[in-house]
């Protein structure tokens, strides 16, 4: 096993293209949105982008464990109201299916929030539901929640909401999580001290769970619950976490997958998070 290391690349004019500029900025993993993430409807991927998408994958050497998906911001899988709930459960088995059609194994996503309109655990039980209903209609792909800063009223701040949902998931083999870096900081894990931070994820939701990570620096304080992503080094967390996720083995065979706001800096930061591998 080892690492897979890469960055949150365009899929403008065509999802086949995302393979391409990941190549070309020296990843080797990648996420993209299948669909155009601020819509709700996107056309259908069509049977040519979908086998040219599968022939650059191959070209370039990108298989199961190196891509990542992302869905649109605006699903709410934990959404107060029946008729919105509704309309983000379509649109989540819609990206799920364009990954069954794409051949990739996993969708990262956002749980949601309680739009200050129901209580927390009520929301994470709507959010397990909407995942259970998703894994009902397809099949091989894993449904990874990704850990939030809490901005507003999204829930999944702390594990213990990942772990909850996960607990009310009937096919244990398709739920995962996606650590975020930048999130878990100003949701107010201390990440620059991965070490315990990693323990109690073990401890409360278990590394078995663990199907990718997002690689931010972050321009806000710990426990602010602010999301804005920073160039790595260049804020809060400076170096440290991403030199010890790249040594440690619990995080072989996964994306590792920059989201970054500096495009240009995708190849240096790759460069320099390789060079950690020993
Ligand atoms: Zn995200
Ligand atoms: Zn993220």
């Amino acid at each position: 096993m080892k690492k897979y290391i890469g960055a949150h690349v365009s899929a403008a004019g065509g999802v086949e293209n995302a393979p391409l500029r990941a190549h070309e900025i020296g990843a080797t993993a990648f996420a993209l949105f299948t669909k155009n993430q601020r819509q709700w409807h996107s056309a259908p991927l069509t049977a040519d982008s979908i086998s040219k998408f599968r022939d650059n994958c191959a070209a370039f050497g990108y298989g199961a464990g190196q891509i990542l998906p992302h869905d649109s911001y605006l699903i709410n899988l934990g959404h107060p109201a029946a008729a919105e709930l509704e309309k983000s459960r379509e649109a989540f088995y819609d990206e799920m299916h364009r990954c069954e059609q794409l051949g990739i194994d996993r969708l990262n996503f956002h749980p949601g929030g309680t739009l200050g309109q129901i209580l927390v655990d009520e929301c994470l039980g709507r959010i397990a539901e909407s995942i259970n209903r998703a894994l009902d209609r397809t099949h091989g792909v894993t449904a990874v929640i990704e850990n939030t800063a809490g901005q507003g009223s999204n829930v999944g701040f702390r594990f213990e909401h990942l772990a909850q949902i996960i607990s009310e998931v009937e096919d244990k083999g398709r739920v995962g999580v996606c650590i975020d870096t930048c999130h878990a900081f100003t949701a107010g894990y201390d990440m620059r001290d991965p070490k315990a931070v990693f323990a109690e994820l073990e401890s409360v939701v278990g590394f078995r769970y663990l199907r990718g990570m997002h690689f931010n620096d972050t321009l806000k304080t710990q426990g602010s619950h602010v999301d804005r992503h920073a160039p790595l080094g260049t804020g809060e967390l400076g170096w440290g976490c991403f030199e010890y996720i790249v040594r440690d083995p619990r995080f072989d065979g996964i994306p590792l997958v920059l989201e970054t706001p500096d495009e240009s800096l995708w190849p240096q930061e790759i460069a320099k998070l390789k060079k950690f591998e020993r």
